[in-house]
Formats: structure tokens, sequence, C-alpha cells
């Protein structure tokens, strides 16, 4: 809920995040440092599915009950991106094209979707590689997240996009879905990456697989094809050099770590929620804080997944 003392004064919010497994997420604490250091509080409040108190709970019940609770809105994280788009009104055009929603503002009676994760990736992108040459890019990952990075490339101004994924046929249909919806952008999949990178010369490699997190050691990409003219992002952030980055940097690439997007997906849906501009510095100073206190750090990697 919004609560304004006067007309424009903004005294509370209300907002949370709906998943599993989210306990250890970074997201409320940018959210309620964001809206204390603008002056008003944040109550947000995590949804936990994987909890006894939701046992029972359907996912469409939960978010009448937060719609009538007077929220201002929910973000949405793993598993629930695409099983909440039936319970909304109306989709914004970034969530319509990506077939997932990360945010749900509610307003008016209404409740609309979007997908700040496509704007969190393209935003760190044109901050961190912004004159970066983006000619011909290699998305390795076509799964949820690499949906959402698909299209935040063709927004950067990425030509030739090639996407590897070991289901090969999820690389082809991300290939088509991002084609038909970004009309700039030559779209493929592709198969065997050494003849690629050889033939194609990518300038850009981009990992949205799992691998690289530190229950998932190692590099999709492989590493001995790098190029010291190669930038490389990686859309992992724990640890946030993954060894694809850190094989990349040693070879002289330009890296771009994966926190950027969890950053600025939080900066677009407090912008969302309150309708006021956020501090991405601001933000992104308490999502490192979590990186700077060893002892989050440790429960942090026993967590099933990456939660922002
Ligand atoms: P997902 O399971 O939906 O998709 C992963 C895809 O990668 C699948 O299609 C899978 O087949 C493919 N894949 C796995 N290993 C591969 C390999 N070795 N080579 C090629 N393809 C491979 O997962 P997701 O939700 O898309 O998330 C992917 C990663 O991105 C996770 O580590 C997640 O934590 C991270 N992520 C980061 C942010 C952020 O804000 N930085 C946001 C979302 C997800």
């Amino acid at each position: 809920m919004q609560k304004r003392a006067q007309s424009d004064a903004l005294t509370t919010i209300q907002t949370g995040l709906i998943g599993r497994g989210i306990a250890l997420s970074r997201t409320p604490a940018m959210h309620i440092r964001e809206a204390s250091a603008q002056g008003f509080s944040c109550d947000y409040r995590l949804f936990d599915m994987d909890t006894p108190e939701f046992d029972g709970i359907s996912l469409a019940a939960l978010l009448d009950r937060i719609a009538g609770e007077g929220y201002a809105g929910v973000n949405v994280t793993y598993p629930f991106k695409i099983e909440i788009i039936p319970f909304l009104d109306d989709l914004s055009a970034n969530a319509a094209a990506v077939g997932a929603v990360n945010t749900v503002v509610l307003r008016d009676g209404r409740r609309v979707g979007h997908n700040t994760d496509l704007w969190g990736f393209a935003e760190s992108f044109r901050r961190g590689l912004g004159e970066a040459s983006r000619n011909r890019v290699l998305l390795m990952g076509a799964g949820g997240a690499g949906v959402a990075v698909a299209h935040a490339l063709a927004d950067c101004g990425a030509v030739h996009l090639s996407i590897h994924d070991t289901d090969h046929e999820r690389a082809e249909a991300l290939a088509t879905q991002v084609s038909s919806n970004r009309a700039d952008v030559r779209a493929e999949a592709v198969g065997d990456l050494a003849s690629y990178v050889r033939d194609q010369r990518p300038e850009g490699i981009v990992n949205a697989t799992p691998m690289g997190m530190a229950k998932l050691p190692g590099s999709a990409f492989p590493t001995d094809l790098l190029e010291p003219s190669m930038w490389v992002a990686d859309i992992v952030y724990f640890p946030l050099e993954t060894e694809l980055l850190r094989a990349a940097r040693l070879r002289g690439c330009r890296t771009l770590p994966g926190s950027g997007m969890a950053v600025f997906q939080a900066v677009r849906a407090f912008e969302l929620f309150t309708g006021r501009p956020a501090d991405p510095n601001r933000m992104k100073a308490t999502f490192d804080s979590f990186d700077n206190n060893p002892a989050k750090q440790r429960t942090t990697e026993c967590n099933r997944e990456e939660t922002k």
C-alpha cells in the first residue's frame, strides 16, 4: 500500500517477493534501504511458498490476498514468473515479449505484470560495456533468464545474435521468439561452438546458463575459445567472478559481472512500485554489502539457487 500523509508525501509502502527458497534474497534489503534513504518506510515481505505458512495456498489465492491488503506490488521469482501471468490484468510490452513476469504492480484495482530482468541486463550492459562492438554476440543458455537477456541484447543493438543451449530446441525456439519480437536482430541457434567461433568471430559472449555458480562450477563456454578482443558478460553473480569471467579477465577480455542485472532489476521495480526514481549506486551498495559479510556469503552458497 502506498500511504501518503499529504498529497505527494509517501510515508509507507508495502511490497514483497513471491517465490520458493528465497530466504536469502538480497532484494528486500535493496528496497527497504532505498525507501529509507528517500525518507519513507518499505515493508517488504517474503512470500516463500516453500515454508509451512503457505502450505495449501495457491498462487492465485496468495495474489488475491496481497492485492486485497493494499500492496503497491510484488516481485515474483522462481518458479512463478510464467505461472503468475493468467492472474494478471495486463502485461507491459517487455513482459509480453519475454513471456515472463518478475514484477507485478497493483494499482487502481488492476494487476499489471512487468519484466525488469530485461531492462536490468540492458542497463547493466549499457553502463558496463556500452561502447563494446555487438555486431555478433553469442548467448549461452535459452532458459528463463536467457529469454530476457536475448531481448535485452537486441535492445542494446546486437545485430547477429547466436544462441547455444544444450537443449538445442530451446535455443531454436528462443531464436524464433526474439526474431519475431525484435525485427532488427538476426537470431539463430548454434550447435558446434568451436566452428561457430572460428567462422563467425563473435565480439561478445554472454553466459545465461547456471554454469559457474558456486554449486555448479565450470564454464558452459569453452574458455580456450576466448580471444582478448572479446567482451564477456555473465549473469551468474555468485560468485561475482565466475570461472568464465576469470578466464576472460586473464585472457585480456572486457568483462561484466551478473550483479548489475540483479541490481538494476530491483532499481526498475522500485520505480514501478513507488513512481519515484531510485539511486542505483545506493542499491548496488546494499547488494554489495552481502559480499562483504563472510557469514552471509557462506550460507548463500548453500542456497538452492541464486535469489536476487
Ligand atoms: P533455467 O534453468 O531456466 O535455464 C538454464 C538454461 O541453460 C537451460 O535452457 C539449460 O538447458 C541451459 N544450460 C545449462 N547448462 C548448459 C551448458 N553447459 N551449455 C549450454 N546450455 C546450458 O535457468 P535460468 O532461470 O535461466 O537461470 C540461469 C542462471 O542465471 C542461474 O544461475 C540464475 O541464478 C542466473 N540469473 C541471474 C539473474 C541476475 O539478475 N543476475 C537473473 C536471473 C537468473
